[in-house]
């Protein structure tokens, strides 16, 4: 069926529909909040979030709807909560148990929100085209290190390269395999060299994130064959009719792991951050730092400063000692 451009009319009309669907569920769930006393609470995971509407899933990967107390704070993807069944076969969300990681963005007021909880994993998708730049790679990785996750890097469009091309990128990006960052090469077009990605993903919540441009949805659609069935599953379940991508979801991998995507996820960058958590954020420079002759060192021109010796014995890329007193340089001159 082709698509077409819905009007105003329509628009409201829909809108006042899921409204009124959206206030018989609440109301439903608020009467079935004096009966869930009776019922076992449970664990189960936040796949979406519409206002005070959940879907979790349970242990045996059943979708359910919720509605979450108001006293319970704020509740996002991936959250891990208790919940407890009312008799109508849909559930009340009771509490939200400790986060282990959250991703956080300042919302147009500058208050910190949540946009997703327990991811464990990102990957920095680069691509020939856009440019890829070590810098953003190191804001990734900076953002990365302070929220506590694991990272890879996937150079996507691999098809797109000659012998030349894959020679000059493991020059500029070759080092971060050394540190400690997986660097895979694929290709999401022709669902090339995904294996060794797909491995990785397992047992993992995972987010991609870079330019646009790169194939992140590409990525995604080659990752998720079935999304369209797990959408579809979604909107039955949420009982408010269609279910929105823009909306942070988190999506089952067919060979194990989660992917929590949503177009705020995927174009997340650095935060706010101190020059500590910037320092901490370049993992390699741990054995060096407070270990400059100067205890005020700025790595910069001081004789025995531990960072540019250790780029000039190959311990550290100069690259990334240039791009952290980038980074640390711009944290003292914007604030
Ligand atoms: P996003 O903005 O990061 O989500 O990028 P898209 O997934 O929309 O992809 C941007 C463009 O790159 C589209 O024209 C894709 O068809 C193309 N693209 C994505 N992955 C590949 C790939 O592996 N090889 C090639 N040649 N093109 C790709
Ligand atoms: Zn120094």
């Amino acid at each position: 069926m082709a698509k077409r451009r819905l009007n105003e009319r329509q628009r409201e009309r829909i809108h006042a529909i899921q409204e009124r669907r959206r206030k018989k569920l609440e109301q439903h769930a608020e009467l079935a909040l004096s009966d869930v006393s009776e019922n076992t609470p449970r664990e189960g995971r936040v796949i979406t979030r519409h206002g005070q509407n959940l879907v979790i899933s349970d242990d045996t990967e059943h979708y359910i709807h919720c509605l979450s107390r108001q006293n319970i704070g704020q509740v996002v993807c991936g959250d891990r909560v208790v919940w407890q069944a009312t008799d109508d076969g849909q559930g009340v969300v009771t509490a939200v148990l400790p986060r282990e990681t959250a991703l956080i963005r300042p919302n147009f007021s500058g208050e910190a929100r949540a946009l997703a909880a327990n991811i464990s994993q990102i990957v920095i998708v680069l691509a020939p085209e856009p440019m890829p730049s070590q810098y953003l790679v190191d804001q990734y990785l900076v953002a990365a290190e302070q929220i506590g996750v694991t990272t890879l890097i996937a150079l996507n469009k691999r098809d797109l390269m000659d012998d030349a091309a894959i020679e000059a990128f493991d020059r500029q990006f070759g080092h971060y395999e050394t540190i400690g960052y997986p660097v895979i090469k694929i290709s999401a077009k022709f669902e090339h060299g995904l294996d060794p990605l797909i491995e990785r993903l397992n047992q993992q919540t995972s987010i991609l994130v870079g330019q646009s441009g790169v194939g992140k949805s590409s990525l995604i659609m080659a990752l998720l064959p079935d999304i369209e069935i797990q959408i579809g599953r979604l909107s039955e379940a949420s009982g408010l009719g269609c279910h929105t991508t823009s909306a942070t979801t988190l999506y089952d991998l067919p060979s194990g792991g989660h992917l929590i995507d949503s177009p705020g996820v995927r174009s997340f960058r650095l935060g706010a951050l101190t020059p500590d958590a910037v320092a901490q954020g370049f993992i390699e420079f741990g054995d060096f730092l407070g270990h400059c002759k100067f205890s005020n060192c700025s790595h910069q021109q001081e004789p025995g400063c531990a960072l540019k010796e250790a780029v000039e014995e190959g311990k550290i890329h100069p690259q990334r000692l240039s791009n952290f007193l980038h980074m640390v340089q711009g944290l003292t001159t914007t604030h």
